[in-house]
């Protein structure tokens, strides 16, 4: 038997961790976003350790990824300050360049993902304030100085 290179075969009767999500007729796939809470005073939804008080912002996890004990449901603040960002200069699914992208460590809580309102690389620490979705994904805008 030889190895074909048609890439018709490659990766075929190979098992696979991808699943192929509701819209193409498979299983419904959980979305990890975070998710924002804007009712209620607005606030990052996720879970807190009650042992080690680990925050996370997936819900319904079932149990502390660091030590392993129960969770409880949490709301965290909004605003944070900027640990890593970016400008993407390449269309990403809808979006169309250029867009902002940033690593927001959350003041009483975890580390999540936003969208820019802006497509600005951010210095490291600077304040930003989630203030609402776009298409699912958290967006967040700088802080303005009280
Ligand atoms: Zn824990």
């Amino acid at each position: 038997m030889t190895e074909s290179s048609d890439e018709s075969t490659l990766g075929v009767g190979r098992p696979t961790k991808r699943r192929p999500g509701s819209a193409a007729g498979g299983l419904p796939v959980a979305d990890p976003r975070p998710v924002f809470d804007g009712i209620g005073g607005p606030a990052v939804v996720g879970v807190r350790c009650t042992a080690c008080r680990y925050p996370a912002a997936q819900q319904e996890i079932p149990w502390c990824p660091v030590c392993y004990q129960p969770v409880e449901p949490a709301r965290f603040s909004p605003a944070g300050a900027a640990w890593s960002s970016t400008v993407v200069a390449i269309p990403v699914g809808e979006r169309r360049p250029p867009f902002g992208i940033a690593y927001l460590d959350l003041d009483d809580g975890p580390r999540v993902m936003v969208h820019l309102a802006e497509p600005v690389v951010l210095p490291l620490g600077a304040r930003l304030r989630i203030t609402g979705t776009d298409r699912g994904d958290l967006v967040a805008a700088v802080e303005e100085p009280s």
